[in-house]
């Protein structure tokens, strides 16, 4: 009998994934789009009918319209990521097909990337390496003084597998007191030491204010004018959940203002952000290109999850990490 086939968009998935989809499965990736070359375009080009399943390792939105090139014998969808803003839920809904993420696997690289970003943006990174290489580097100036995060009081907005590990990181940072904002009550919050709180009374008390939450209507712009004017001057804003979460225009003025202290961004909108974007002139705006899940072991770890959603689907069995 025919193996049962999976379309893998982009080429970048690791080889640990291909091997494991192999063992039952008949992997195909389009062999020339990467990060860099793909576009909706070639895409849309080159999904063919006859997959049974479809990882869709890209940024790219998976749309009613591709669901439709890929055809009727369609029952899976994996994504490589933890987000799933780029998947039209809806029409994924519509053609009851299984759709499965990455959670948790991630939540380790993410918080550490976190971690290093809240330094730099706390500790003038920027401003330090732009003199350093400019050759302009004098010592014990005032500008380079930043903010503690001991005895500080640090804002989590989404304690989900990825907030929890940042809070059990920067725990060793003698920080005074984590508050976190959400729609429930996380079970594991009392553990962490950490109480829920209103989202303004969140950006009204923290010293750092972290989004770790997806986006979705509830959320997008959540971080805007009027949200950043409850902000203290000293806050540290901190955005690894994605770049919709935060009008960067708004941003941008509170950063030049100095209504508050400085930002740090793994994510941004666009993807990737043009070199003459006005965030990054601003040398209190610390921006890193989305390297938040970028290690070897991680994404190597994300597309044998991404694998054995798909050969669980296939087998009729509950994905590893079923979004529905
Ligand atoms: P998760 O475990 O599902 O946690 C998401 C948390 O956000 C949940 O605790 C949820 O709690 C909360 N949430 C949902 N709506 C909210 C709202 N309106 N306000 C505040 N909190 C809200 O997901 P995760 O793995 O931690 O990932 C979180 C997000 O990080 C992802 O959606 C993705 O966008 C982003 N991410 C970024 C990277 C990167 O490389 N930078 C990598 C992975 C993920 P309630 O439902 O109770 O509100």
């Amino acid at each position: 009998m025919a193996l049962k086939r999976v379309l893998i968009v982009n080429k970048t998935y690791p080889e640990a994934g291909i091997k494991l989809l192999k063992t039952k499965l008949e992997p195909v990736i389009i062999p020339h789009l990467d990060h860099e070359s793909e576009s909706i375009l070639e895409i849309k080009k080159e999904i063919a009918t006859g997959f049974d399943a479809l990882i869709w390792n890209t940024k790219h939105r998976l749309t009613g319209e591709i669901l439709d090139l890929a055809g009727p014998r369609l029952k899976a969808v994996s994504t490589m990521a933890s987000g799933i803003d780029h998947i039209d839920v809806n029409e994924i809904v519509k053609r009851n097909l299984t759709l499965g993420n990455t959670l948790n696997v991630l939540d380790d690289a993410v918080a550490d990337i976190t971690v290093g970003l809240l330094i730099g943006a706390a500790r003038r990174f920027k401003e330090g390496i732009r003199e350093l290489e400019s050759g302009e580097w004098k010592f014990g100036v005032q500008w380079s003084l930043g903010q503690d995060i001991a005895r500080s009081t640090v804002g989590i907005v989404g304690l989900g597998g990825i907030g929890q590990a940042i809070v059990r990181r920067l725990k060793g940072f003698d920080v005074a007191k984590f508050i976190y904002s959400g729609r429930t009550d996380k079970p594991e919050a009392k553990a962490l030491g950490a109480e829920r709180v209103s989202l303004e009374q969140l950006l009204k008390e923290s010293d750092f204010v972290i989004l770790c939450c997806p986006l979705s209507k509830d959320t997008k712009h959540l971080i805007n004018s009027e949200t950043l004017k409850i902000m203290k001057t000293t806050a540290v804003l901190v955005n690894i959940g994605r770049g919709g979460l935060i009008d960067q225009k708004a941003l941008y003025d509170a950063l030049k203002d100095g209504q508050i202290f400085s930002a740090g961004l793994d994510v941004t909108s666009p993807e990737p952000l043009p070199k003459d974007d006005p965030l990054i002139s601003l040398p209190n705006c610390f921006i890193i290109p989305h390297l938040g899940s970028a290690t070897v072991e991680t994404r190597n770890a994300m597309a044998c999850i991404a694998a054995n959603n798909i050969l669980l689907a296939l087998d009729g069995k509950p994905m590893l990490y079923p979004v529905f």
